[in-house]
């Protein structure tokens, strides 16, 4: 399988994901937001699970499409996010490159980077960036060892899952719930949740 087939069944298996858990995206956004988290994901996930693989040449396009769609559908904070997350994955990934760990890493790296630098957020402000940067870290690790993404990934999706849970601790500082001040602790931040079922995706899929 070439890269391309693998970032597209990984796309094609976070578009289901969004769709099995748009309930429960929705009802976190409820909590301590507009309550749209879940259908902005799916709208979104829903345009880029059309998109024909055929009219791509390699990763590094379908991913800028990616991004452009989402930004084109998703609407709210989340769209140009996201959006930004696979345009800058897309500058990233060199179009012969393998996909392994350090590809990956270096990839998803340059994505998060742009999340922070368009949403001014970091790690600690109860966002997205709370389960992606363990996430990074986490696969920089391993592909310093120079671990296989197949073992890599399941211990990023642990380690983004366990920043999306460490979101009901923080006090929000970006993003609607901020307007919550104090009042958004002890909820889980929609967006840190469907970053990391975004990683869970590609551990499924990445190997
Ligand atoms: P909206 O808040 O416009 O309704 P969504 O509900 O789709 O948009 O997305 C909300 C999520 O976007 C939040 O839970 C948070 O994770 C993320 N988010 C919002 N603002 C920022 C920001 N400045 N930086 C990073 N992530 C953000
Ligand atoms: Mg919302
Ligand atoms: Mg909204």
């Amino acid at each position: 399988t070439t890269s391309l087939e693998k970032i597209s069944a990984w796309l094609q298996e976070y578009a289901r994901v969004i769709g099995e858990h748009e309930a429960e995206l929705t009802d976190l956004d409820r909590e301590i937001g507009d309550g749209d988290h879940g259908s902005n994901m799916v709208r979104g996930m829903r345009a880029v699970a059309g998109l024909d693989l055929a009219a791509f040449g390699d990763a590094a396009s379908y991913l800028k499409k990616t991004g452009m769609t989402l930004v084109s559908t998703v609407g709210g904070a989340a769209g140009p996010l996201y959006g930004t997350l696979f345009l800058r994955m897309a500058g990233q990934l060199g179009s012969g490159d393998a996909l392994d760990t350090a590809a990956f890493a270096g990839a998803l790296k340059a994505g998060v980077e742009g999340v922070t630098q368009r949403g001014k957020s970091a790690v600690g402000d109860k966002t997205m960036v709370d389960a992606l940067v363990p996430a990074v870290e986490c696969l920089e690790e391993q592909a310093s060892r120079g671990a296989e993404l197949a073992a890599a990934l399941p211990e990023a999706a642990k380690a983004a899952d366990a920043g999306r849970e460490a979101t009901a601790a923080l006090v929000a500082r970006r993003g609607r719930a901020s307007y919550l001040g104090e009042r958004s602790v002890g909820h889980i931040d929609p967006g840190a949740a469907s970053a990391a079922l975004l990683i869970e995706s590609a551990a499924r899929t990445l190997v």
